[in-house]
């Protein structure tokens, strides 16, 4: 489709006007294209020539209005650090319509009425680590919103006393509807409002249960389960989120807000990526627990609707669950067939080994996956200071896989170990460069976002262990 055959609809809109605000994005100045999300521009059918028009620039801009435009901010509230904050809202996204099931948000493209102190802005380091992780997190299977493209500007933006420059990313997502959207009609006692954002959201994300006996309970239970599986798959790739207020928990169980996340370097359950979380609130270990705490704050938002009692009753299995998704994804990723009674402790083993050691979780799940027997394990082994847990560690690992087949097992951890992630320090690369006007070091670290499980050769630095000034730092929250 070429850009001026764009159509938007807006079904977020037939909501109550106190769902949103209407607001037209507020442009950056000299905005300039830096990268182009080919994939998802083909999903949105959008031509590919399109890419490279002035329009398409103006469109992640908020200039170019698409036919049935009609831009919008949504309203939510949160529990930060656990504390309730009963308006929050979209502070400086906008949402510039629907195409399809897909619904385009502009951020960083200024002021809403809930943008309280703030500047409506995103700046360019945060816009590149956003960015590129939607498209990491994509090509490692788990479910996030998406980045259609990355525009920069000479838009001056102050952050923390210093100057740096104002940047766009136009996100994608099936929903923006947060737990923090419920907790707000919750709050304020608006059970006809929030009783029309659970059917909005049933409509939109989980039909399936539309004219089911109790739905709102089924709703719940759809949440809860996508919610757990969405944490196993973090933990097993030791994604840290680092900000996960439930204004940044999607309702329709994707990555969302991506901030001072980080992936682990060396493994550390206690791992905090966020620099503002001193009680390590957010650390790597806490997550499944903060989820099960945020999706309480989504039942108690959703009991006018539905008796509570179901849905503590349905709550009350969530580490079960949670346990069931962790357990598959970690066998997927230690290759091994089948269930042995030995191997939740295998996995914990695993875990505090490498935290004993202090390995590099993605290089050492890569090297395993190519590990053949006990004579192959130099490789490993020189991923650690010290062997002997290593080895104690393998000799357990050896037994439990005597009986699979070493090729498909190799086939299938190498297609669940990715060779990259993005740790912080990588993306830290392409901020310093692109700052500079290089956009170089972006488009490779999107190569390998987009291709995890390939080999690319020429970026092999990047598959070693972070060095070691990097490792495991926490980042600022200021975006
Ligand atoms: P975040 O930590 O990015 O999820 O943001 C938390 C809340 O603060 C959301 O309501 C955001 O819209 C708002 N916010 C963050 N940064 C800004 C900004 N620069 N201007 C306006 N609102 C912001
Ligand atoms: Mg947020």
């Amino acid at each position: 489709m070429k850009l001026n055959e764009l159509k938007v609809s807006n079904p977020y809109l037939a909501l109550d006007p106190e769902f949103y605000e209407r607001v037209k994005p507020d442009p950056l100045e000299k905005a300039h294209l830096i990268h182009v999300n080919k994939t998802v521009a083909k999903t949105l059918n959008i031509d590919e020539e399109e890419l490279e028009s002035e329009d398409f620039v103006r469109l992640l801009n908020g200039e170019f209005e698409a036919e049935g435009s009609d831009p919008f901010a949504m309203c939510y509230a949160g529990h930060q650090f656990g504390h309730f904050v009963p308006r929050l809202g979209d502070g400086r996204a906008i949402n510039i319509g629907t195409i399809d099931k897909f619904q385009l948000q502009l951020k960083g493209a200024g002021i809403t009425e809930y943008s309280r102190m703030g500047d409506g802005r995103a700046v360019l380091r945060s816009s590149i680590r956003e960015y590129l992780m939607s498209e990491a997190m994509t090509n490692l299977r788990i479910p996030t919103t998406l980045c259609l493209g990355i525009i920069g500007s000479e838009h001056p933006v102050s952050r923390q006393g210093i100057e740096e420059t104002g940047a766009i990313v136009c996100r994608v997502s099936t929903s923006w509807v947060r737990f923090g959207t419920f907790e707000y009609f919750a709050a304020n006692g608006e059970f006809e409002k929030l009783k029309a954002l659970a059917d909005y959201v049933i409509n939109e994300n989980f039909p399936h249960i539309n004219g089911r006996p109790d739905p709102y309970k089924l709703l719940f239970n759809e949440v809860m389960v996508i919610t757990s599986r969405l944490l196993a798959q973090w933990m097993s790739v030791g994604f840290n989120h680092g900000v996960m207020n439930t204004d940044n928990m999607s309702i329709a169980g994707l990555t969302i807000d991506y901030g001072p996340f980080a992936f682990l370097d060396d493994f550390k359950h206690g791992n905090v990526c966020n620099h503002t979380d001193t009680e390590g609130r957010y650390s790597y270990e806490s997550q499944p627990a903060v989820s099960k705490w945020n999706l309480e704050r989504l039942m108690k938002a959703l009991s006018p609707l539905t008796p509570i009692e179901g849905m503590e009753k349905l709550l009350s299995i969530y580490d079960k669950i949670y346990a069931r998704y962790t357990h598959y994804y970690m066998c997927k990723k230690l290759g091994l067939e089948g269930t042995v009674e030995g191997d939740p402790d295998l996995i914990d083993d695993m875990y505090d080994m490498l935290e004993k050691l202090k390995v590099d979780y993605t290089l050492f799940l890569r090297t395993l996956s190519h590990y053949k027997h006990k004579g192959d394990r130099s490789d490993l082994l020189a991923t650690a200071l010290y062997h002997e847990p290593m080895n104690e560690w393998l000799d357990v690992y050896d037994e439990r896989i005597k009986y699979i087949d070493p090729t498909e097992r190799r086939n299938q951890m190498l297609n669940v170990n990715p060779k990259y992630v993005l740790k912080n320090y990588m993306l830290q690369e392409g901020i310093d460069a692109a700052e500079k006007g290089d956009f170089s070091v972006v488009d490779n670290l999107f190569k390998i976002a987009k291709q995890p499980f390939e080999e690319h050769p020429e970026f092999e630095r990047w598959a070693k262990a972070t060095p070691k000034e990097f490792r495991n730092q926490r980042l600022s929250c200021s975006s």
